[in-house]
This record gives structure tokens, sequence and C-alpha cells, in this order.
């Protein structure tokens, strides 16, 4: 099923999981799936990264498995920073064999160690060049967003003057990076329409589950902390159970707020911790 019909008829809730790394059993993977599964998610997307992952569980692998297996609609993640035209094709025919229809086309993030491939600048070019080497509506392609801009953007105008480009390329669907304050979603979502973005913005969340993991995260994308969420953090800095506990409810408010204010999609940063999505989507589903 492509992703895009499936906003046609309710908002969206969607989980997002990584492909194991090289040292972690290929077993958690799919025993996470099935945990996932049953909390029913209308998609389920699946990262691609530079880190590599334990053969048999690459990103389209594990998208037919969540398809086949489970019945759940998968997206494939797809940077193409050091991907060649020729190596896209290859990937391209990976997805067709395996049935995966839907794609997130993403630059990828700049490594200062590897030297990128240059078929590919950025995502729109990527959205084009899929375009043009598959059949008509063959594949369903999303983009990325930044509600606070990309780090390497000047400006937020700017920046979303490139995600216009992504749509007008043929994105169906944006699912944006993870924020804390949902009032930068609400006002980057005015001025995306304001520039004439008028397909499905789904909000990226990730729980905040501990200090390591939210350091981490706000160190690669830049995400700012809001002042509620500094003082959660500092007052629970040395008590780990509380501050997992506090990040989680952080997430259900975030998300409650989200839908109350008629948010097309929530895409949950699920850092293949099934048990954590299971306490976020019981409490926002009910
Ligand atoms: P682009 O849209 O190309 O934008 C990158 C920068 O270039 C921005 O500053 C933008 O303003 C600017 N720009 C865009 N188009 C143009 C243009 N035509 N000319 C000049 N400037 C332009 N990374 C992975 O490696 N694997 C993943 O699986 C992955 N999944 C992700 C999922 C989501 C939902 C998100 C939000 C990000 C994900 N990323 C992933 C990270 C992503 O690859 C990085 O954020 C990357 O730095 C930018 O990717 P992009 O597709 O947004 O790039």
């Amino acid at each position: 099923m492509k992703a895009a019909s499936i906003f046609e008829t309710k908002p969206v809730f969607s989980f997002e999981v990584f492909p194991p790394k090289p040292d972690v059993p290929i077993e958690n993977i799919f025993r996470t799936l099935g945990e996932l599964r049953e909390l029913h998610p209308d998609f389920i997307s699946v990262t691609y990264g530079a880190g590599g992952s334990v053969p048999g569980a690459s990103t389209a692998e594990i998208c037919e498995t969540i398809q086949e297996q489970h019945g759940i609609p998968a997206i494939a993640h797809l940077p193409c920073i050091n991907e060649t035209r020729e190596s896209v094709l290859e990937k391209l025919a990976q997805f067709r064999a395996r049935h995966v229809e839907n794609i997130l086309a993403l630059r990828g993030d700049r490594n200062p160690n590897v030297e990128p491939k240059h078929d590919f600048s950025h995502a729109d070019d990527l959205i084009t060049f899929i375009r043009e080497n598959s059949a008509d509506g063959e594949f369903d392609i999303a983009a990325a967003c930044y509600p606070e801009g990309h780090p390497e953007s000047t400006d937020l105008d700017t920046d979303i003057r490139y995600v216009k480009q992504k749509v007008d390329a043929g994105a169906s669907h944006l699912i944006s990076q993870l924020f804390y304050s949902n009032r930068d979603f609400y006002s980057f979502r005015e001025k995306l329409a304001a520039a004439g973005v008028s397909v499905p913005v789904e909000a990226g969340i990730m729980p905040v589950t501990s200090k390591k993991s939210i350091e981490r995260m706000v160190s690669l994308c830049g995400a700012s902390i809001p002042n509620r969420l500094a003082k959660l953090l500092a007052r629970y800095a040395n008590d780990a159970a509380s501050l997992k506990a506090a990040g989680l409810e952080y997430a259900i408010e975030q998300i409650l707020d989200l839908q109350e204010n008629c948010v097309d999609g929530i895409h949950l940063y699920t850092m293949n911790n099934p048990d954590v999505a299971r306490y976020i989507t019981e409490a926002v589903r009910a």
C-alpha cells in the first residue's frame, strides 16, 4: 500500500526502526517488529545508515518482513549522498524485487571522513531521479523537513523553499525531524502553508529516555530544548528512572497537544524499543 493513501482517511500514526548494528543479534529486530505489530501502526519506516547492518537485515529486507509477515506498509529510507546513479538504480531494483513501494528520499548527513559521491547533491535530485527511473506511480516518495530549520541552512525561510522544491519534484508527504517545542512545529506548519506546501506533514516525536540519548540527539540534529524540558532534565539529572518516566510523559503531552491541533500524523522514533512505543501508543490512542 502506498503511504500517501493512508493520509487520505485519517491522522496517521507511524513508527521508525533501524536495522541492527553488526554486533546485535539479527533476531532482535524481528522480535521488535513482532511487538510493534500489536500496536497497529499505519506504517513503519526503516532507516538506512552508514554504520551498516547484519547480513539478512538490510533496510529493504526489513521492509519486506514488515509488509509480508506483519501486513503493515513499510517505507525504506534512502540517503543519496554516498550513492551513484548506478547504485540507486540497484536499490530501486531491490525494492521492486521485495515489493517495497514507499521511499523516504534523503540526502543523508555529511561524514567528514567520507568523500561524498557527486551524483546527487540534495534530496530533490534523488526524488527527480527516482521519478525519471520508475513507472508512473510505482514508488510513493516522502521527504524530510525540519521545524527548526536544517542545521546547515542559513535561515528557516530558505530551508522551506527547498522543502517546497522537494514537494514540487514529487514528494507526496513530509516527515519532520524530532522537536520538543510544539510551538516551533505549528509556526513551521504555517510557514509551509504560506509557501504553498500542501502535502501532509507528520510530526517526528523522539521520547527522552535517558540523559545520554537526549545529549546525543541534540548534538546530532541541533534540536532545541524548551525550558520546561530543561527543568525536567535538571531535576532528574541523577535519577535515571524518574528522568525516563518524565521524558515519556513529556512525549505523551506533546502528542496529545499535536492531535488536538489537527496534526496530519505522528511519526514515533521508537529507537527499536517496543516497550517505549507501547507505553506511548496506549496513552495517546485510547
Ligand atoms: P536536503 O533536503 O538535501 O537538505 C539538506 C540541506 O541542503 C538543507 O540545509 C537544505 O536547506 C539544503 N538544500 C536542500 N535542497 C537544496 C538545493 N536544491 N540546493 C541548495 N541547497 C539545498 N539520514 C540517514 O543517513 N539515514 C536515514 O535513514 C535518515 N532518516 C531520516 C529520517 C527523517 C524523518 C529525518 C528528518 C532525517 C533523516 N536522516 C537520515 C537525516 C538526514 O539525512 C539529514 O538531516 C541530512 O543532513 C539532510 O537530509 P535531507 O534529505 O533533508 O537533505
